[in-house]
């Protein structure tokens, strides 16, 4: 959305409750020996040294002493952090004979599971499935047992002890998220020649402090292609998320095909735009198959189609849609955002674009109408807009825009879903039962004083595209980092009854800036803070005590092949007055940095401004005299190609001085701004 600073854009009730421990013997899904708690429960430490538990014969003596002589106990690091958990003595052998036993209505988390521990351990176990599963020796068993309500929709019970594995759960969610924790008590990779691993022994019982865990992915401004939604979604999964909110359609490029009106997805509609476009759309089958994998990951999808601004491409193709001009005749394509309000057509028209949305995402129980940012100059103009205003008797175009939303949200809840909208001016009323989406502050506190459910994107927490340190892009220069993302607190300042109706929280990935490849960097690790802020209950966080376990969770993600953002060292900058369009050198001066021989990685990387830089080496000198060069085109501008530069530094001489020299030029003016990086 349009954003000079921190604009636009944009689940489930919460299940807090948590299940009591007393029950549990009762349960058909319990074992009867029960494990004396650790001394130290809670430290949180960096566990993957200890908690890597491999097995040789001699490596199971070691982990079997510590436990022995009282050693502390290793917490392994979990994110987002259980509600309660306990630290057990003992290990949990998973070996070659080890299976997994459930039921049919859970089996398919079973095989994720069953892909975790292959991935982790390289031990194939198998998937048995059992009508009743219950207990056993050596397995690993995913029970259901409705009676066990208290847990609510997504909480489960882990017991890892000794003799097996057990999660427990009332709902296939939460043995969904029980299996999520459980990998995180696995190894990061198979050590070579082991075929027994070592998982400790933990009691958790845990359930999300919200229902709405979100992260919202723009399509529009760059496309996202199926293969990363898909690789996105597994790796959100994990990290517990439960809703993915999919901005489909805005005014660069509409990417949902619709059959009725295939000139939406079809490039060129917008003269001048159609690159964007071109790159791609999702057509039914696409859409399907994403469908599919959300389910399979307990994940809702809530989509977007953004109206009644927003909306570029839709105005200039579908029939009516663009309002009128001073001559009567429809404005061209792409001189409106607004879609016009006076048409019956263009009315009935995004009706049907609607009813073909909710067929194609029949899971989703919510369908996001946006809603914001509306300009009302072309309804002012239009003869057809100022008609309506005069049949319905309004003086002001705002609330010809109200009346619109008001019969739109109405169509959606007449069949079947709840709509939901970015908040954009509540003042004037909200539609009957939409669900307002806050993203400036005080907009979720307004919604929930009114009695509407809302969800909390507040752009300075939940934003994405913002940057998130040395290195990273940034929409408008805007900066969020990972520790602002956690310092959220969704009901913060709210009484309890106006707290009851936050879903949740949501993060928001806007692509201006961000292409297909840079998705996951954007994301990771920030979606961590996110997943806890949402996850953990509001006691049990703390900032500091997160950065370090987040620090030692980063290992899990490198190993699960999930691309995340690495801050870089900030050496130098340029700016337009250094720039020439012929070929030039830089020098910064970096003795502080040449501090130890070994490899030294530079990145020059542009920041804004209407210019790329070229660059046709980079080289590193000596009290003047150069000793290593790296030679080799390179550019960065809206797109980065090749411009990393790798640098062997020799042994430092004491004294010396030492600069960093790049040739460059900018391409086409001077107007370019960047940051030169130490990794
Ligand atoms: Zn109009």
């Amino acid at each position: 959305m349009a954003r000079e600073s921190a604009h636009s854009n944009r689940l489930l009730s919460c299940g807090k409750s948590v299940g009591s421990r007393d029950t549990l013997s009762d349960s058909i899904c319990v074992w009867k020996v029960r494990v004396k708690p650790r001394a130290q429960k809670e430290a949180v430490l960096n566990l993957f040294s200890r908690l890597s538990l491999f097995v040789t014969a001699s490596a199971w003596l070691l982990v079997a002493g510590s436990a022995l002589s009282g050693a502390p106990a290793a917490m392994p690091v979990l994110i987002p952090l259980p509600a309660q958990y306990t630290m057990l003595d003992g290990s949990f052998v998973l070996g070659s004979s080890t299976a997994i036993h459930v039921a049919e209505p859970a089996a398919e988390t079973a095989r994720i599971l069953a892909d975790a521990i292959a991935r982790s351990t390289g031990i194939k176990a198998p998937v048995r499935l059992e009508a009743r599963p219950t207990p056993r020796d050596g397995a690993i068993v995913l029970c259901l047992d409705p009676s066990r309500a208290k847990l609510g929709d997504e909480g489960y019970a882990l017991d890892v002890t000794p003799k097996g594995v057990v999660i427990i759960a009332a709902k296939s969610a939460g043995l969904f998220y029980g299996m999520q924790t459980f990998r995180q008590l696995l190894p990061l990779e198979p050590s070579k020649g082991r075929t027994e691993y070592l998982v400790a022994c933990v009691n958790i019982d845990d359930s999300p402090r919200f229902g709405w865990r979100g992260y919202m992915l723009d399509s529009s401004r760059h496309f996202v292609t199926k293969a990363t939604v898909l690789k996105l979604l597994d790796a959100l999964a994990i990290m517990k998320i439960n809703v993915f909110h999919w901005h489909l359609v805005d005014d660069n490029a509409w990417r949902l095909a619709i059959s009725k009106y295939p000139d939406l997805v079809k490039p060129a509609a917008i003269k001048g735009d159609a690159y964007t476009q071109a790159m791609g759309y999702y057509s039914a089958s696409d859409v399907s198959e994403v469908v599919a994998r959300a389910k399979r990951l307990h994940i809702r999808i809530v989509p977007e189609i953004e109206m009644p601004s927003h909306a570029t491409q839709a105005a200039s193709v579908l029939p009516e849609a663009c309002c009128l001009g001073a001559d009567g005749k429809p404005l061209p394509p792409g001189a409106t955002r607004e879609i016009c309000l006076g048409s019956d057509k263009a009315i009935e028209t995004l009706q049907d674009i609607l009813i073909e949305t909710m067929a194609l995402f029949p899971d989703s129980p919510y369908i996001h109408l946006g809603g914001d940012e509306a300009e009302d100059r072309h309804w002012k103009a239009c003869s057809r807009c100022q008609a309506r205003m005069a049949a319905l008797g309004l003086a002001d175009p705002r609330l010809l825009q109200k009346w619109f939303m008001d019969k739109m949200s109405r169509f959606v809840r007449e069949h079947g879903r709840t709509s939901m909208a970015w908040a954009d001016r509540l003042s004037l009323g909200i539609p009957e039962g939409q669900v307002v989406h806050g993203w400036h502050a005080g907009e979720l506190e307004e919604a929930v004083a009114k009695g509407f459910r809302a969800v909390q994107s507040q752009h300075d927490y939940t934003y994405f595209d913002y940057g998130q340190g040395p290195g990273d892009s940034a929409f408008g220069n805007a900066s969020l980092t990972t520790e602002k993302v956690y310092a959220l607190d969704p009901v913060r300042g709210l009484a309890p009854e106006q707290a009851k109706l936050v879903l949740g929280t949501q993060a928001q990935l806007w692509t201006e800036l961000v292409t297909d490849d840079r998705v996951f960097e954007k994301t990771f690790p920030r979606i961590l803070a996110l997943a806890e802020v949402g996850w953990t209950p509001q006691d049990k966080r703390d900032g500091k005590e997160f950065a370090r376990r987040l620090e030692a969770f980063l290992p899990r993600l490198a190993a699960l092949g999930i691309p995340y953002f690495k801050p870089g060292v900030p050496l130098g900058t340029w700016k337009p007055e250094q720039m020439s369009e012929t070929w030039k050198d830089l020098e910064w001066t970096i003795t502080e940095q040449v501090n130890k021989p070994g490899p030294l990685t530079v990145v020059l990387l542009y920041q804004r401004g209407l210019h790329a830089l070229e660059i046709e080496s980079v080289a590193l000198f000596e009290d003047g005299r150069e000793i290593r060069r790296d030679n080799h085109k390179g550019r960065t501008g809206a797109a980065h190609v090749e411009n990393t530069y790798r640098l062997n530094v020799p042994a430092p001489k004491a004294g010396a001085t030492y600069t960093l020299r790049a040739r460059i030029r900018s391409d086409g003016g001077t107007d370019s701004y960047g940051v030169v990086l130490l990794y």
